[in-house]
């Protein structure tokens, strides 16, 4: 039966079906391994993306790390564990649905809680999820049998119980405090969701007058509404100029309210007047000031930012239209004595863009302090690896610098808190389960607290709830610590300071399977409670122009249409290539174009090769995937009887200890560009063409030689294309099953093993020799390019080789050369031929291209001038370092060997380009 591969290279129809058998078969589902297991364990955790995303280049640019980093350890016989799932999202699910309602003219609050919260999981299974469907498309090699989302009634009993042990262990605390508000969303968000924006503003001048006297005091502010809860005037103990005023009262103006005179570090003699007005109820640090003097707390506005009844005559009015009418109130009254441009800073909701208002509130807080010491402590002790280095610092910087997490949000949609308020005693209880009476009055009046909690609590928890906490679970003893975590640098703080806190928080005591963490490569690791063990944190993709892609910019690139037109694996091929660890991407659709045409070249290969193994010895198996995953070293079955086989069989076992290497270390660009090398350069280029002659046998040559060159090639491509794999997932897949005729020894190429290194096979003389001819012929085709001959037109070549070794090696070779170099015949000659026209005369030989066409003299003598200063600049750079005794001194012997042969290399080079434009009477 022929092999069956289509004419043309078309990955939409391959990726899709590709794409579907893996996940029919279920080839990336990992049962939980049984006790005894000895395997190596990989386990990484998706970043879950909000159920209501869309996948965007981010996305598709961490996934398609995450996805070559898995199918790599699963080929290499890991036991590979890649767990998917999304996010509820709270804010940004809520929103949407909200939006929903808009345009039917409803609010959340017209519908109730119990109906709103339907309506949000009815959308979620109608829309949402949408991403998880595109990931497939990406071939992301994840267990779909594990899917999770974070609201799934296991992961919310996990929740419930972290609460409460938190709540039990004095962890978590309830309290007034100064949040930042969101009066759109109408809850508090966290410092992380606001986005701070540089404003032209204006900062008013206000006097107060002092009673008793006929003094004022003068404050300044940018926020002059919220001078109707002031309930003090502070000023700096130090400040001569207030000295007498201590212990005195001003009459807030408007209001009509004595306030006191304190004196506190807030004021600083040196800014502006050197007094301040004091808002505890509406600025973070009068909040704290306030505390320090016991100040009453007037908030005088609502969580619309609506003012209320104690902003007197103002309630009922929007916090800019009250800002308007305080301020034409204090200029007719003879209170506002100033008025400033002025630059600040404001901070905006990150979802919503409405102007945050710090607003006094009731909040459930973490205390956060011991969490973080052991989170800190795990980075610093090595137990948790961050690549790059540079992030390391920074997460430890904000460890040492953190503030407790307030984790209550004022929304609907979430992980309901889970603690009731008694209505007869207001006795708070935190459980479990919902309690029937209350624990202190035993009153049944007891209602749920209406906040849920901060996304971040629960997506802080999966690295241990996924894996069945809070039951002790063979899962966990197997899979956690999760071995790496693959993320964005914009989440490190939202979610993966959270997941260490947590994890070495609850998991502590925890330890992994000792056979599994030992074959894994953790043995010298001691604590088993952290979530990872290590952190590869990756860039951004900006757009071709380097610019960061926004929806405003207009410029930002959906993977779906780039997929659509270059395909999957060539998309992948682009990011990975680009991938260099530290560097943002500067994706431009003429490299994926590019990615496409090796695709392209990798088919026409196959086709090749499909074509000649039909004919010389149909039904050729390779021998390298066998059941089970086979030879792992070199390329298995491969027979090498000529100087091509002894080359590429040593640059492959070359380039697949470059590609483990760099894979090692999350060096994506350095291993797609060895791979693309390889593939395009050493195999079709050169090898394909070289081993071309010995495939026919039908005019009367040996069909033995045939077989074996067929051999070869099913073998390398074999070993070629699964070490392709994790990166061009379908292409690879579709050729393998071909080879196989459809029926393979393994369901999928995913599941064969992948190729190491085998020193054996590298082979130094082979690398040299093929060198010389790779440069000869090279040579002859820059010369024929030159002397503009014809395609058809082969000539005479003449060769001068310096050493009888080389001349006999080329002797040896000169079919190929011949026909690669498209040469009538070598002619070999006594004495050097650099000087004449139409040559190139290298180190190691001269050649001579017989040709008449007259030659472009004043071209000539340019392009060898070139040279020259060339060869002049590296021979005086040679001499510098030879005569440099320091770098004697230290070089190792070898490189300093190595110099002085390329010494006098360039010496014999310097001589034949000048005896050349001697005779050609160059200037
Ligand atoms: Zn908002
Ligand atoms: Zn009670």
């Amino acid at each position: 039966m022929p092999h069956e591969l289509p004419k043309a290279y078309e990955p939409g129809a391959i990726e899709t079906r590709w794409a579907d058998y893996w996940i029919k078969e279920k080839l990336f589902s990992v049962p939980t391994p049984p006790p005894g297991e000895t395997r190596p364990v990989f386990t990484l955790l998706l970043p879950p993306p909000n159920v209501t995303g869309q996948l965007h280049m981010g996305h598709m640019f961490g996934q398609t790390q995450m996805d070559i980093i898995v199918r790599w350890h699963r080929m290499r016989g890991f036991i590979t564990l890649w767990l998917p799932g999304t996010d509820h999202a709270g804010i940004a699910t809520q929103m949407m649905v909200e939006r929903d309602l808009v345009k039917e003219g409803l609010k959340r609050r017209d519908l109730g809680r119990k109906k709103f919260i339907e309506r949000v999981w009815d959308w979620k299974k109608h829309y949402g999820g949408a991403i998880l469907n595109q990931m497939k498309r990406l071939g992301a090699s994840v267990d779909w049998d594990r899917e999770y989302f974070t609201m799934d009634e296991d992961l919310s009993h996990a929740v419930r119980e972290v609460f409460v042990r938190l709540y039990e262990e004095g962890l978590i605390y309830r309290g007034h405090y100064i949040v930042n508000w969101c009066p759109w969303h109408e809850t508090a968000i966290s410092d992380l969701e606001v986005k701070h924006e540089d404003v032209a503003g204006k900062l008013w001048e206000i006097r107060y007058p002092v009673v008793g006297s006929d003094e004022f005091i003068t404050v300044a502010t940018t926020r002059p509404e919220t001078m109707l809860g002031d309930t003090a005037i502070a000023v700096n103990a130090k400040d001569e100029r207030y000295t007498h005023l201590h212990g005195k009262k001003v009459m807030l103006p408007l209001m009509n309210r004595e306030i006191p005179i304190i004196t506190d570090e807030l004021a600083q003699p040196e800014f502006g007047t050197g007094a301040v007005k004091v808002t505890p109820a509406h600025d973070p640090n009068d909040f704290e000031a306030g505390k320090r003097h016991h100040l009453p707390q007037i908030t005088v506005m609502d969580e619309h930012a609506h003012m209320n009844q104690n902003a007197g005559v103002y309630a009922g009015l929007d916090r800019f239209e009250a800002r308007k009418r305080v301020l034409a109130d204090l200029q007719e009254q003879g209170f506002l004595v100033g008025e400033k441009d002025y630059a600040l800073s404001i901070g905006k909701c990150e979802r919503c863009g409405t102007i945050v208002e710090p607003r006094l509130s009731e909040q459930w807080f973490i205390k956060i302090a011991p969490l973080a010491a052991r989170a800190k402590e795990a980075v610093e002790s090595g137990e948790i690896t961050i690549v790059p280095d540079n992030h390391r610092t920074i997460y430890l910087n904000w460890m040492n610098n953190i503030h407790d997490w307030c984790v209550s949000r004022q929304l609907w949609w979430g992980h309901r808190i889970p603690a009731w308020t008694c209505g007869n005693c207001k006795q708070v209880t935190v459980a479990r389960e919902a309690p029937l009476t209350c624990g202190k009055c035993g009153s049944t009046d007891l209602e749920q607290v209406p906040d849920v909690l901060d996304t971040w609590f629960s997506s802080g928890l999966l690295p241990f709830t996924t894996l069945g906490w809070p039951d002790k679970t063979r899962d966990q003893a197997v899979f956690y610590p999760t071995t790496l975590l693959i993320t964005a640098y914009e989440i490190l703080f939202f979610w993966v300071a959270r997941m260490i806190m947590f994890g070495c928080h609850f998991m502590q005591g925890h330890q992994q399977d000792p056979a599994i963490k030992k074959a894994s490569g953790w043995a010298d690791k001691k604590n088993d409670s952290v979530p990872f063990r290590e952190v590869y944190i990756h860039s951004l993709v900006r757009d071709a122009e380097r610019q960061k892609m926004s929806k405003v910019k207009g410029n930002v690139i959906n993977p779906l249409e780039v997929i659509d037109r270059f395909g999957t694996d060539a998309t992948r091929f682009t990011l990975a290539a680009m991938a260099a660890p530290g560097t943002d991407i500067a994706f431009n659709e003429s490299r994926t174009e590019g990615y496409r045409a090796f695709a392209n070249k990798i088919w026409n290969a196959a086709r090749f090769m499909f074509m000649n193994v039909d004919r010389v010895e149909p039904g050729l198996r390779p021998a390298g995937t066998a059941e089970g995953g086979g030879p792992h070293m070199g390329v298995a079955g491969f027979q090498t009887s000529a100087l091509e086989d002894r080359w590429i069989l040593s640059r492959f076992n070359r380039v697949v200890a470059d590609v483990n290497d760099a894979l090692k270390t999350y060096r994506f660009h350095e291993a797609a560009n060895r791979i693309y090398d390889f593939f395009w350069g050493d195999f079709c280029d050169w090898y394909l063409e070289l081993i071309k002659p010995r495939l026919n046998f039908e005019d009367g040559a040996d069909k033995s030689a045939a077989q074996i060159a067929c051999a070869n090639l099913v073998n390398l491509f074999d070993a070629s294309l699964r070490l392709l794999h994790p990166v061009m997932p379908f292409i690879t897949e579709e050729i393998w099953q071909a080879i196989y005729e459809g029926k393979p020894p393994l369901q999928s190429i995913a599941l064969a093993a992948y190729p190491l290194s085998d020193q054996e096979q590298i082979d130094f003389a082979a690398e040299t020799e093929m060198a010389i001819l790779q440069d000869l012929i090279v040579s002859v085709r820059n010369l024929r390019a030159e002397l503009k001959v014809e395609p058809k037109v082969r000539v005479p070549t003449e060769v001068f080789a310096h050493e009888p070794a080389i001349r006999t090696m080329i002797e040896h070779n000169h079919g190929a050369i011949e026909r690669l170099a498209n040469l009538e015949k070598i002619t070999f000659v006594e004495g050097s031929l650099a000087s004449k026209a139409a040559a190139r005369g290298t180190a190691r030989f001269d050649v001579h291209v017989i040709y008449e066409r007259k030659i472009d003299v004043a071209a000539e003598c340019e392009r060898l001038k070139k040279e020259l200063d060339k060869i002049e600049k590296e021979l005086a750079n040679n001499h510098k370092q030879l005569g440099n005794p320091q770098f004697l001194a230290k070089a190792p012997a070898k490189v300093v060997e190595g110099l002085r042969t390329r010494g006098q290399e360039l010496l014999v080079l310097q001589e034949k380009t000048l005896s050349k434009m001697k005779e050609l009477g160059c200037k």
